[in-house]
């Protein structure tokens, strides 16, 4: 069922004095390294968050806001028009979600590693995927969104300003874990945390007015589009030719005359989707 009417504009209340310092979190900041494991539950927490206008990085003493708003004037000179998108994009901090390590890199239009052999997308191709997704059919309010591939978060921390819930699901332990500690201080009551294998979506809250992911499969699963409301829209990397090492953003739209229209557009490089769940612990 799409969700109608005008979308509400979330806000992220954090003081500064809510905010942890930027060193204390991620563990491991490049491919494969292993990471630590928490077996504590994913609960939304009461409070919407709100981002610090300036926040110490590192010792990096990084102002965020200002480097925030020229990333936000990048992504919008690559093309985002959508200014609910580049509005949460000048609000979530994204040094939160990566390494100490490369915090001065956190608002380059640059991909970054996050542990475990994944990345975080560049804030371009977060945002092309965001404008694409709330171009659904059925409007850009968004009621339930799901995504696959939690990673560290920052793409969930954007989808809670854009839509009304969000369900986001990471395969990996680690990365799932980490994510909660990230978005920790942001603290967006919106938000649920699932670890699980997100090919077969998320049945317990489908339908989705919008189903993101950011990993690339051979072809879209079944389930996604099953969990798919009408009107809504699924926004994807995959394969683009059997057999291809290249993959494309697919999009498929459930027309809220049960109709199925995909359009695939630009190439893409994603990490891959996976089978089933990890949760090893550094040996
Ligand atoms: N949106 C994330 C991007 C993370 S990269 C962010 O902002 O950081 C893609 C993520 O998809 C990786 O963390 C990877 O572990 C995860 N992934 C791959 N296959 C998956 C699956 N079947 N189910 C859930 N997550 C998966």
């Amino acid at each position: 069922m799409s969700e109608a009417g005008t979308p509400r504009r979330k806000r992220f209340p954090l003081s500064l004095d809510d905010t942890r310092p930027v060193t204390r979190r991620l563990v491991g900041s490049h491919a494969n390294l292993p990471a630590s494991t928490s077996p504590t539950a994913a609960k939304p927490s009461p409070a919407l968050p709100q981002v610090p206008a300036a926040l110490p990085a590192a010792g990096h003493g990084l102002d965020s806001a200002s480097f925030r708003s020229r990333m936000v004037d990048r992504v919008r000179l690559d093309g985002c028009q959508d200014a609910d998108v580049l509005r949460v994009m000048g609000e979530v901090p994204r040094h939160l979600f990566v390494d100490p390590a490369l915090v001065s890199q956190a608002y380059e239009d640059t991909s970054l590693p996050i542990g475990l052999g994944q990345t975080i997308s560049k804030p371009s191709v977060v945002a092309r995927m965001l404008a694409l997704l709330r171009a659904r059919p059925g409007g850009p309010s968004l009621g339930r969104v799901l995504e696959i591939g939690t990673g560290c978060g920052y793409q969930a921390a954007l989808l809670c300003g854009l839509a009304r819930n969000v369900y986001s699901i990471e395969r990996l332990k680690g990365l799932h874990d980490k994510a909660r500690e990230n978005l920790a201080p942001i603290r967006p009551a919106n938000l649920r945390l699932i670890f699980g294998d997100g090919r077969v979506g998320h049945g317990p809250n489908a339908p989705y007015d919008g189903i993101i992911s950011a990993a690339g499969g051979l072809d879209v699963p079944q389930a996604w589009r099953d969990q798919l409301a009408p009107g809504g829209r699924l926004v994807a990397p995959v394969q683009s030719a059997p057999g291809s090492a290249q993959q494309v953003l697919i999009v498929v739209d459930r027309m809220p005359d049960g109709r199925w229209v995909e359009q695939r557009h630009e190439t893409v490089r994603f990490v891959p989707l996976e089978s089933g769940t990890r949760d090893h612990r550094p040996a």
